[in-house]
């Protein structure tokens, strides 16, 4: 859409067929300000329509998704009930100050759909139901043969970007082998749709004692567990996305690519996860997938690139998916649209690729050193921290008007914190009964506007615009600016 905003030809291959299953549901903070920033740049306003959880109620209440407040994290051990009053096993970090500014789960097959038939309104050639049967690069142009229904089509374009998503066309025509990232655990997952899932803060009374930062299941519930962790996702069509990643040694012992018997096995486990989990009715087939983490080395070439998606992928944990996609659409539209020559074309492609990489390496290492802690909720909370520091930093600065400020995602192009803080994970990685608490503290303070360095927190985080105000000298602006800022954004003060 982008592209053809800037009046470009473009031309959308799609093997399958929409609607369809896909996985990657939860949006962030960040991800919903980087489609804001492409909707209003390229003008596409049915785009800033799925920005905030109270617009897409608004303007597209006929489209499924859920409301998303925040992350909700509950820690559980084998054979024990979750102690919904116990702090010390939780971690509610908010991320909207109410629900209309709230983020949402895209129920993909309509979402989806409803992407492809935007990008056909502005132009775009689609094709379903399609394969690239062959290609060719001549003279600074792709040749293909693509076969639809039993028939065949050549067509010729002057790149290619590849949103295959993972160990997608590139990497199997070029033979570009995935490998483990460095710093990550092998995992394994497996997810589906359910109906009836109750809702956690129905399921037992203690858990509405004394009122959470947010309804917590209005977010993305992570349940963690000694080698593995279940994600729950609600959407506002009655469907819940429940999935789980399992590090290899565990997911191996309860079988987990069987699939239904491995899931009821470890629902057994957990007696809570079984009260939630155990009467929900599966409305999908399971998803199994045998390796989650993987990386390629080579995102670019010859008039052709990957969206991130399509070079790399870690966890769900934290929802780094979109984000990382979303930027990486920012940065190779830029490049489409504004580089004239050849030269420059393959200059910038080549930092695109190395800011890429550098971003899914950072990724990496914050969550292999997050799956180290998953007995040692402490320091998974405190690990946890780096990533919802540099989130909300980017987010402000971002509304702010000054998204360089943010130095990328997870702050790792900024030459001080993003060595640090893989240190950090590093250390947390290799040493996890290390107190890594004060040196994230210390490494996040200088850029904390979300008040997550607050001792007495007790890991309950909501949205205090007050700590946004008065952090406003952080961001490199005024008070001022910054209540101007929360203002426009629409909200209350
Ligand atoms: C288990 C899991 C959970 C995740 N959860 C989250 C989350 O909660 N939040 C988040 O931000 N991210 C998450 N992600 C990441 C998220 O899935 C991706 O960032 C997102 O789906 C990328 O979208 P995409 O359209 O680029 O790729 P995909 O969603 O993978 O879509 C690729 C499309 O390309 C088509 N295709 C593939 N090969 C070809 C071919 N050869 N020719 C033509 N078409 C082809 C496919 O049919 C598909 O329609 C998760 C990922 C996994 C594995």
């Amino acid at each position: 859409m982008i592209l053809r905003r800037a009046g470009q030809k473009v031309l959308l291959i799609e093997k399958g067929r929409h609607p369809r299953f896909a996985i990657g549901e939860s949006s962030t903070p960040l991800a919903n300000l980087l489609l804001e920033e492409i909707a209003r740049d390229a003008d596409l306003p049915n785009l800033h329509k799925m920005t905030e959880w109270g617009r897409w109620q608004k303007h597209l209440p006929e489209l499924p998704c859920g409301l998303k407040r925040g992350f909700s994290f509950y820690k559980h051990e084998v054979g024990a009930s979750l102690q919904p009053h116990d702090r010390s096993t939780q971690l509610l970090v908010a991320a909207s100050p109410n629900d209309s500014l709230g983020d949402t789960h895209w129920y993909r097959p309509a979402v989806d759909e409803y992407l492809v038939n935007e990008a056909i309104s502005h132009g775009v050639h689609y094709r379903s139901d399609t394969t690239i049967t062959k290609i060719k690069y001549n003279n600074e142009s792709w040749e293909m043969e693509l076969e639809s229904q039993n028939q065949n089509h050549q067509v010729q374009a002057r790149f290619i970007v590849d949103a295959s998503g993972p160990q997608g066309f590139m990497s199997q025509v070029l033979s570009i082998p995935p490998s483990q990232p460095a710093n990550t655990q092998k995992t394994q997952a497996l997810f589906a749709h359910f109906t009836k899932v109750p809702r956690l803060e129905d399921s037992d009374s203690t858990f509405d004692s004394s009122p959470p930062p947010f309804p917590v299941d209005d977010a993305a519930v992570h349940h963690i567990f000694e080698g593995g962790w279940i994600w729950v996702l609600r959407f506002n069509n009655g469907v819940t996305s429940v999935g789980v990643v399992m590090e290899d040694d565990a997911a191996n012992s309860i079988g987990l690519k069987s699939r239904e018997i491995g899931w009821q096995k470890l629902l057994n486990n957990y007696p809570s996860l079984k009260v939630l989990l155990g009467t929900a009715q599966r409305v999908t087939d399971w998803h199994y997938v045998p390796q989650v983490a993987w990386k390629v080395e080579t995102v670019v070439g010859e008039n052709w690139a990957m969206l991130p998606s399509a070079a790399g992928f870690i966890d769900p944990m934290l929802s780094t998916g979109f984000p990382l996609t979303l930027l990486g659409i920012q940065r190779l539209a830029r490049i489409l649209t504004e580089t004239q020559t050849r030269e420059l074309r393959q200059q910038s492609l080549k930092g695109y690729e190395a800011v890429t990489l550098l971003e899914i390496d950072q990724t990496a290492d914050l969550i292999g050193a997050l799956y180290s802690n998953l007995k040692n909720f402490e320091n998974f909370c405190n690990l946890t921290l780096l990533y919802f520091a540099a989130a909300s930093f980017a987010e402000t600065v971002g509304r702010l008007g000054h998204p360089e400020r943010a130095q990328g995602f997870l702050r790792s192009s900024d030459p001080q914190f993003g060595p640090k803080a893989r240190e950090i994970c590093r250390l947390a990685r290799l040493e996890p009964r290390v107190d890594i608490r004060q040196r994230i503290v210390e490494l996040i303070a200088p850029f904390d506007v979300a008040g997550l360095t607050n001792q007495r927190a007790n890991n309950w985080f909501p949205v205090v615009i007050g700590d946004l105000v008065n952090n406003a000298e952080k961001t490199g602006s005024t008070r001022e600016e910054v209540i101007s800022m929360l203002q426009r954004s629409g909200v209350p003060i």
